[in-house]
C-alpha cells in the first residue's frame, strides 16, 4: 500500500486509533497526519483520539488532536493500531460516515473491519507497518520522531520478541534523520512522576505470586487511584516491572475503570499466548501483550485467567 496513491482524489481525511491511546497509537496517527500535511498540504486532515498522555506532547501535531467527533463526510478515514471497530468509540460515527476506510495495524486479533486492511501481526508496531506505506524521501524529522516513538513503545525499547531486523533498520533510519533518540526514550518511555513511582511501589508491594511463582498479579483500586490523583493513563510501567520478576511467565495487572468494571493487562515472557486469553474475554492484543475490560469480581476474573494459563501449560506439555 502506498499512502499517497490511496489519497488520490481525497479532500477530507480523518485519522483515529484505539481507545486509551498508547505510544504506538498516538505516534502512528500523528506520523500519518504529519505525512499528509507535509506532502499534500491542500488536504483537510484531522486526527481524532481520546486525549493521549502528556509525555507525547513533543510530537508534532499533538495540539491538533481532536477529542470530539465531527460530522464531516470523510473521503477517506484511517484507523490505526486498532483491532476492531468497537475500540474506536466515540469516533465510530466518523468511520461510518466515511466513503472509504483503511485500517493499518499489527494485532493478531484484528478482525479486518475496514474496507481495506493492512494488518501485519509479525510487525513490531503500527508505526513499522505505516512506515512501509510512506515514500522514504517524503519523510521529515517530525515524522521520524513519531515513527521512532511508536517503535520504542511497542518493543519496550527494542527488547520484546516482536523486534526484528526490519524494526531496527527503520529505527536506524529515523535516528539518521537527527532525532534526539536518547531524550525520546527517557522522556516518553522511562520518565515517571513522583506520584507514578509511588503508585508503582504500592502495586509491587501488594502484588501476589501464584501458580508456583509463574504468575504475578496486582490490582489498583479506584480508591488508590483517587488517593494519588492518577488515571489509568499514568499506570504505565507497572505491568512491565511485574513481568520482570524472576521466575514469572505471566504478569497480570488490573485497575478499576467503572462500577464493578476492570481493565486487565497481561504480559508473558516465552510460553503463554495472552492474546488467546484476552480474546476469550472479548479483548485482544498480541501473543506477549494483551488486554481486555470485564465486569465481575477481581477474584472471579483472576481465577478464570489462572485456569486458562494452566490449560495452556497442560496442552503444551
Ligand atoms: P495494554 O495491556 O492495555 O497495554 O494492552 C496490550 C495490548 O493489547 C495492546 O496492543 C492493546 O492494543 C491490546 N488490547 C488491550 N485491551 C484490548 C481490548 N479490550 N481489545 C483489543 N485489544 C486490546
Ligand atoms: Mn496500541
Ligand atoms: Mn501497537
Amino acid at each position: 500500500m502506498n499512502i499517497i496513491e490511496e489519497l488520490k482524489g481525497c479532500n477530507v481525511v480523518g485519522i483515529t486509533g484505539h481507545v486509551r491511546p498508547d505510544g504506538d497509537c498516538t505516534s502512528s496517527t500523528l506520523a500519518l497526519y504529519n505525512y499528509i500535511r507535509l506532502n499534500l498540504p491542500e488536504v483537510d486532515v484531522n486526527v481524532y483520539l481520546e486525549q493521549p498522555g502528556v509525555e507525547f506532547s513533543y510530537l508534532k501535531g499533538f495540539n491538533d488532536i481532536k477529542n470530539i467527533p465531527e460530522d464531516k463526510i470523510f473521503d477517506l478515514f484511517f484507523v490505526l493500531d486498532c483491532s476492531s471497530s468497537d475500540r474506536i468509540e466515540p469516533f465510530i460515527s466518523c468511520f461510518n460516515n466515511a466513503k472509504k476506510t483503511i485500517c493499518i495495524d499489527h494485532h493478531v486479533s484484528n478482525n479486518q473491519f475496514a474496507q481495506q486492511n493492512l494488518v501485519k501481526p509479525e510487525a513490531s508496531s503500527t508505526c513499522e507497518v505505516l512506515y512501509e506505506t510512506f515514500d522514504e524521501d517524503k519523510i521529515d524529522k517530525n515524522i521520524a520522531e513519531c515513527i521512532y516513538t511508536g517503535i520504542i513503545h511497542d518493543t519496550g525499547v527494542f527488547k520484546y520478541s516482536c523486534t526484528s531486523l526490519k524494526t531496527m533498520t527503520i529505527a536506524g533510519k529515523m535516528m539518521a534523520m537527527g532525532i534526539d533518540y536518547s531524550d525520546i526514550i527517557d522522556n516518553s518511555f522511562y520518565k515517571k512522576t513522583y506520584i507514578q513511582n509511588q503508585i508503582l511501589g504500592r502495586a509491587l508491594l501488594e502484588s501476589v505470586l501464584f501458580y508456583d511463582g509463574k504468575c504475578i498479579f496486582s490490582n489498583v483500586t479506584k480508591e488508590e487511584m483517587d488517593f494519588y490523583g492518577v488515571t489509568g493513563k499514568e499506570l504505565g510501567g507497572i505491568i512491565e516491572q511485574l513481568r520482570l520478576t524472576e521466575g514469572v511467565e505471566v504478569a497480570i495487572l488490573m485497575y478499576d475503570c467503572g462500577e464493578n468494571e476492570h481493565k486487565v493487562s497481561m504480559r508473558s515472557k516465552k510460553f503463554i499466548d495472552v492474546s488467546k486469553i484476552a480474546v476469550a474475554f472479548g479483548g485482544g492484543g498480541h501473543v506477549r501483550a494483551a488486554g481486555f475490560t470485564a465486569r465481575g469480581t477481581i477474584y472471579d476474573l483472576i481465577n478464570k485467567i489462572g485456569e486458562m494459563i494452566e490449560e495452556q501449560y497442560e496442552r503444551n506439555n
